[in-house]
């Protein structure tokens, strides 16, 4: 059943990057980087090979979303939905064309006897078939519950042996925590995200009878961290607190173990962009690019906000330009990647060329032991 429509999405898969790259590098001739004025074309990407630290990428789609990225500048990605042994990480890992994977972890039982050394003993499978990480969704701490009804929260002890074994096998852990802020307010008109929660009402978290604070979830992490501080951790979507980057960066100062990343988060970080620069600076070597990109075995495309393949050729377009443009111009008032996630302009924070390779790919080769990504 259905079996035409992967296919179908391999081909327009291949036709939109290639299409969208014919653009980008149309536009690309007429305006050096660092271009002070904003303009429809300031956005000439440097050529700095790109590790994508945060993509979704389906088995099945695999080839088709490599030629995308490729297309689109980015040399390898890594594919943080590889699922766990015996449930989609065999074919993840033998799809990956030598892209990183990361494994999942199954929360199913959490708190019953024996779940901490089944999911260590898969992690342990894992790591030696060819896994490089681990990662863990939001719903730890939104929606995994003991099977007595108890939500687990980020720091609970019982997450002690899993965290102590990724500490041991070498495996970082990118990890997503909470969520945007707006999302944990209520959604009325004053909301900044009043039109995405509106479309995506599943998304609030703010029944307070069902879900923590965000500064709780923020809490519970951050105990975790200083806890675990012999694993790795990417908290992910730059600590889930883009919306104060000082924040982030007292965290950095605090815990060495601490890394994040920027995925589906340059609108946040864009809109307070000296702060958010300031961050960056203060911690090059612990930041890591990431999108966030979302392809689907439908031949489905997430460009960090929920559309599906509906996307037109501009939108992916707008997504690249504007990504490049935030972090290599210091250009001013341009539209962010995924104007559905919120209805203003962002700034450009023009990182120096080291601060650019080092997080466009260095930081991501040297936490996970790769050798220099194709530019
Ligand atoms: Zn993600």
């Amino acid at each position: 059943m259905g079996a035409r429509r992967p296919v179908l999405g391999v081909a327009a898969f291949v036709a939109i990057a290639l299409g969208a790259w014919a653009l980008v590098r149309g536009g690309a001739t007429e305006a050096p980087t660092g271009a002070a004025a904003p303009s429809a074309s300031a956005a000439t990407p440097t050529p700095i090979a790109k590790l994508d630290f945060h993509v979704h990428i389906d088995a099945e789609i695999a080839p088709a979303a490599r030629t995308f990225l490729r297309a689109h500048g980015i040399g390898r990605a890594v594919n943080l939905s590889g699922g766990w042994v015996g449930a989609g990480l065999e074919e993840t890992l033998a799809a990956a064309g030598g892209d990183p994977v990361f494994a999942n972890v199954d929360f199913r039982g959490i708190g019953a006897p024996g779940w901490s050394e089944r999911e260590v003993l898969r992690l342990e499978r894992a790591k030696a078939m060819g896994a490089r990480g681990v990662k863990i969704p939001k719903s730890l701490g939104l929606r995994v519950h003991t099977p007595d009804g108890r939500r687990v929260a980020v720091d609970d002890p019982l997450l002690d042996a899993l965290f102590d074994a990724m500490g041991r096998l070498g495996l970082p852990l990118a990890i997503h925590t909470g969520d945007p802020r707006a999302f944990f307010d209520p959604p009325t008109r004053d909301n900044e995200r009043y039109e995405e929660l509106g479309a995506h009402p599943a998304w609030s978290f703010s029944d307070r009878s069902v879900y923590p604070t965000w500064d709780a979830l923020l809490g519970e992490l951050e105990r975790r961290v200083a806890r675990s501080s012999r694993t790795t951790i990417v908290s992910v979507h730059f600590g889930n607190a883009p919306e104060e980057p000082a924040r982030v960066a007292r965290w950095l100062d605090r815990y060495p173990n601490l890394w994040v990343d920027t995925a589906a988060r340059v609108p946040e970080l864009g809109h307070r962009a000296q702060e958010a620069r300031a961050a960056i600076l203060a911690h090059p070597d612990r930041v890591l690019f990431g999108t966030d990109l979302q392809f689907g075995s439908d031949g489905s495309l997430v460009l960090g906000a929920g559309e599906g393949f509906g996307h037109r050729r501009e939108g992916v377009e707008r997504f690249f330009t504007s990504t490049w443009r935030f972090f290599e111009t210091r250009d001013r008032g341009f539209a962010h990647p995924t104007p559905i996630q919120g209805a203003w302009t962002i700034d450009g924070i023009g990182l120096p060329r080291d601060v650019l390779e080092r997080v466009y790919h260095a930081n991501a080769e040297r936490l996970l032991g790769l050798g220099p990504t194709p530019l």
